[in-house]
């Protein structure tokens, strides 16, 4: 089936989905889709074509569950939309058989010693030259298909978005099917101005890369990709979860008067960057900046941020096919900590799950590292030397300011006493080398964002000199909702009881360990929820720089005691609608 021509070009169409990043985008659609490929060339030597088969093969196997994943949401669509995936679906499935495609493909690999992508790269320009010569309507639409599968084959070998948006003309809104972190890293908010995609929940990282770089973006707008043409006009609303192809003059209007006044409102807001973050009754509130790229540093110091209460280290390591190495990691976590307004603290690799860093899974299969498989600090004890060259980094970095190391995914107390041994061996290491070592070295920390792990609270604040309270991850495997699934975004709730038992069970464990205890999941980030974290006890909030202005407002305006004791009420019940209703309340009444 080919990618289906809007029949009225011109006519508005409108398509809703999750607004994971607020604000307003107006501008020309740049498809992902239609963008080229880099396609690596290389030759197979003898000894290696048996193994580049192999790797083909685990690319038509990839793309076949992403099919399954297709078929899946077919399912849920309108019968007219559904058919028509379907019938897609169906195509490319028959394609990924054993087909000439990738017969072609395999013969090119033995007999031609071509690199896999290039031999797909090949067939499709051989099979889409002999069918275009056929001059039919309907074979004219399986060359769509078969470029789409080869396109998919390729992405999928390579795995490495290769700067996918390099060339990205200024002022565009990106249109994708699905946009990962690593894709959403690369976009320049001086060239894209908004973006949406097809998949993705609220509270993935793509959401939060997105939130990060202030771009308004769309998650989750079903079949939205496949009635967008390049360049075609598109508003972006952000804030409500709303794409509008060639919105008319009406929609445009009312679109450019809510980005004015959005702009007005960015403005006040940043009036309270130099006001202390302090409550009616002076209980100091310290909000921090979760940060992803270095770049971010420039909106965390206009954000007013006392310091980075998290920073994401594994973007470093993602949309490239090497491991950045020593120096590299010191001079980023340097420009951090030196760009800071307080104490830095630098969580070490959490990669796999959503966020992939091909580098590290060379030759790792897929289900490896699933959300549930070796993610966090699982795959960095598996891989310690990454770990210490991570640590070698941070200490040098900490010779610059104070810095803070978190650990990440962490599940038992063992893996906080390894980590310790490989972060003595660097301190090892580093002074064989006569480098500077911080001392006292930076206190080490974890993340709770395991069920089990809150559970175990008490026995981690044994060995940990603070936790940081990942609020997303917690919420996501207590409910069992995957946090960047567009299917289960409505379930996602960190009202849960679970959920605020659990955090509120590990900041008493930290509590009673006298350890600081602060929370960097998006829940911080939102001055819905800041009542209700004060109020059980937080005094700690590390969040998306863009958020600080709202929360610190929403703290000035509170009273830690009457929050205290609305926060004991809220933890009695037992039905997240009940709580929505009594934060609402909460929030009325200041
Ligand atoms: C969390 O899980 O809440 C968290 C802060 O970590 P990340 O969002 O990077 O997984
Ligand atoms: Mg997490």
């Amino acid at each position: 089936m080919a990618r289906k021509t809007p029949s009225a070009p011109t006519r508005e169409q409108s398509f809703s989905g999750l607004g994971v990043s607020p604000g307003i985008a107006i501008g020309p659609a740049y498809v992902r889709e239609h963008g080229a490929i880099d396609i690596p060339e290389y030759t197979i030597p003898d000894s290696k074509i048996k193994a580049e088969c192999k790797r083909l093969d685990a690319a038509v196997e990839r793309a076949q569950r992403q099919m399954a994943r297709l078929r899946a949401k077919a399912k849920t669509m309108p019968e007219t939309a559904a058919d028509e995936l379907g019938f897609l679906v169906e195509a490319y499935e028959q394609m990924l058989k054993d087909s000439r495609l990738i017969r072609g493909a395999k013969q090119r690999i033995s007999s031609d010693h071509m690199n896999a992508e290039a031999a797909i790269q090949a067939e499709i320009t051989d099979i889409t030259h002999a069918f275009a010569a056929m001059d039919d309507v309907y074979i004219a639409a399986r060359i769509d298909d078969i470029r789409g599968v080869g396109r998919r084959l390729i992405l999928n070998l390579t795995q490495t978005p290769v700067k996918p948006f390099a060339s990205v003309p200024k002022g565009s809104i990106i249109i994708a099917d699905e946009l990962t972190p690593a894709d959403t890293a690369q976009l320049n908010p001086e060239r894209v101005v908004g973006a949406a995609a097809d998949l993705g929940g609220g509270e993935g990282h793509t959401a939060i890369m997105a939130r990060a770089l202030g771009l308004p973006t769309v998650l989750g707008a079903q079949d939205m990709l496949r009635n967008v043409r390049h360049g075609e006009m598109i508003m972006i609303d952000g804030t409500v979860g709303r794409v509008v192809i060639n919105p008319s003059k009406a929609t445009l209007d009312a679109a450019t008067k809510q980005q004015k006044a959005y702009r007005r409102q960015a403005e006040r807001l940043h009036r309270m960057r130099d006001l202390p973050a302090i409550t009616r009754d002076e209980v100091d509130i310290i909000l921090q900046a979760n940060v992803e790229l270095p770049i971010e540093m420039t909106m965390v110091k206009t954000s007013g941020a006392a310091g980075v209460g998290l920073l994401r280290s594994e973007f470093m390591f993602m949309g490239r096919d090497d491991v950045p190495d020593e120096e590299e990691q010191y001079e980023s976590f340097r420009d951090v900590v030196l760009a800071a307004d307080g104490p830095v603290t630098i969580r070490t690799l959490d990669v796999g799950g959503e966020k992939p860093a091909e580098a590290l899974f060379k030759g790792m299969d897929e289900k490896a590292t699933s959300a549930l498989g070796l993610r966090g600090i699982r795959l960095s004890l598996l891989q310690p030397d990454i770990l210490e060259t991570q640590f070698r980094a941070i200490l040098r970095a900490a010779n610059h300011g104070p810095v803070r190391i978190l650990l990440p995914m962490v599940s038992t107390v063992s893996e906080v006493r390894q980590a310790k041994a490989i972060l003595k061996k660097a301190v090892t290491k580093l002074k064989r080398r006569k480098a500077t070592v911080p001392n006292p070295i930076p206190p080490i920390g974890c993340m709770i964002e395991v069920p089990g792990a809150a559970l175990a609270a008490d026995a981690l604040a044994q060995v940990c000199d603070f936790f940081a309270i990942g609020s997303n991850d917690l919420t996501m495997y207590t409910l069992a909702i995957d946090r960047g699934n567009e299917y289960v975004a409505d379930l996602f709730d960190p009202l849960h009881p679970a959920v605020l038992r659990l955090i509120q069970f590990s900041a008493e464990a930290a509590r009673r360990m006298d350890i600081p205890v602060s929370i960097c999941g998006e829940m911080a980030g939102d001055p819905r929820y800041t009542a209700l974290l004060v109020g059980l006890g937080f005094r700690e909030l590390s969040m998306t720089a863009l958020n600080i202005p709202r929360v610190k407002q929403r703290i000035r305006d509170l009273d830690v005691i009457a929050a205290n004791r609305r926060a004991s009420q809220i933890m009695d019940q037992v039905d997240s609608g009940r709580i929505a209703t009594l934060i609402d309340d909460m929030n009325e009444m200041g």
